[in-house]
């Protein structure tokens, strides 16, 4: 706490205070939801997504909540990273955009790895469950759909717990194509899933010096970090 409040006074002046912490409704309630989520002491989770129907990989648990280690930070950071085969028949979508290519993803959704590290960024920020507890490969419900679905349920649950994005830094890794060409449509068309301003959303893309399956044109992956700041 001591933390906090010293992060809350000196960044003051430029209209960054923390807020007081308040009990959040979540759509969707992870098996530990951290304590800075929820207020109170013992509480019985019931697991529901934002659908209506229980994630099938999280279980409702009794947690404790509250005390000591509870804490509203002004400032959280989030890691995610996502891989996918890449095989011939298949589109190869990125952050949306339909990338000309001579193969593409072969996933239960659309295989939108940029769109699923950028989840898994908020999400881990947020302390939450990763992507695939949230929206299950096995629920058929899932099969074909389009990963920004999965962008819309992260930013809810962002702003449901009192944040928006600082900025957000992606990384994807491909031999094949070349991105420049498309690299402004996408940071442009991520910017706009995430309610973002497009100058905080930055996309690089390099290569993988042709060597292992990302190299050699037979894997995709991206990694993202991101930085939530408490509205
Ligand atoms: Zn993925």
């Amino acid at each position: 706490m001591a933390m906090a409040t010293k992060f809350s006074s000196s960044y003051a002046p430029l209209g960054l205070a923390t807020k007081p912490n308040t009990p959040t409704s979540l759509p969707f309630q992870p098996r530990t939801l951290p304590s800075f989520l929820v207020t109170g002491k013992e509480t019985k989770l019931r697991v529901v997504s934002a659908s209506g129907v229980a994630p099938t990989a999280v279980e409702p648990e009794t947690v404790r909540t509250g005390g000591k280690g509870s804490k509203t930070l002004p400032f959280r950071v989030g890691h995610g990273f996502d891989l996918h085969r890449l095989e011939p028949g298949y589109p190869l979508i990125i952050g949306g955009i339909d990338i000309p290519h001579d193969r593409g993803c072969e996933a239960h959704s659309d295989g939108d790895v940029l769109l699923h590290c950028v989840v898994d960024a908020i999400l881990g920020a947020l302390g939450l469950p990763d992507i695939g507890q949230i929206f299950p490969d096995s629920d058929p419900k899932w099969k074909g759909a389009a990963s920004s679905v999965f962008i819309k349920e992260a930013v809810k649950l962002m702003d449901e717990a009192g944040y928006e994005i600082g900025n957000l830094d992606a990384t994807l890794i491909l031999q094949r194509p070349k991105l420049s060409p498309f690299k402004e449509t996408i940071r442009s068309h991520l910017s706009e899933l995430l309610g973002a301003d497009p100058s905080v959303v930055n996309l690089k893309a390099k290569t993988h010096e042709k060597v292992d399956s990302l190299g050699e044109n037979r894997s995709i992956a991206a990694h993202t970090v991101v930085l939530l700041m408490r509205k």
